[in-house]
């Protein structure tokens, strides 16, 4: 009988990062009136999605905001030569958890 080898625990050395960047416009051709980057990060070599502790659940133009899941982080960007106050105070949503286990 072959002893059971127990698997590894992953170091997690290596990873895949997705960044999709929204322009916040109803068409091509119109100023935008912001703009969100959507980054998502997992493990190279065991797939595990990573999480962004620390931010409230939700999608907001003013702050960073994580999905209800944390794996996705959405973060509001805006040209360095934009006026001040560019892609704020558009609306978004916030979500609360009871009990949620990383707050
Ligand atoms: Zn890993």
């Amino acid at each position: 009988m072959a002893d059971a080898v127990a698997a590894e625990p992953c170091l997690h050395l290596d990873f895949d990062a997705n960044v999709t960047v929204a322009r916040i416009a109803p068409d091509a051709a119109t100023a935008p009136k912001a703009f969100m980057a959507e980054m998502t990060v997992q493990c190279a070599a065991c797939k595990v999605p990573f999480t962004f502790p620390g931010m409230p659940v939700g999608m907001s133009y003013d702050e960073p905001r994580t999905s209800p899941n944390g794996q996705e982080v959405r973060v509001p960007m805006r040209p360095a030569d934009a006026e001040p106050g560019f892609g704020t105070g558009l609306p978004g949503f916030g979500m609360t958890f009871a009990g949620r286990a990383d707050t």
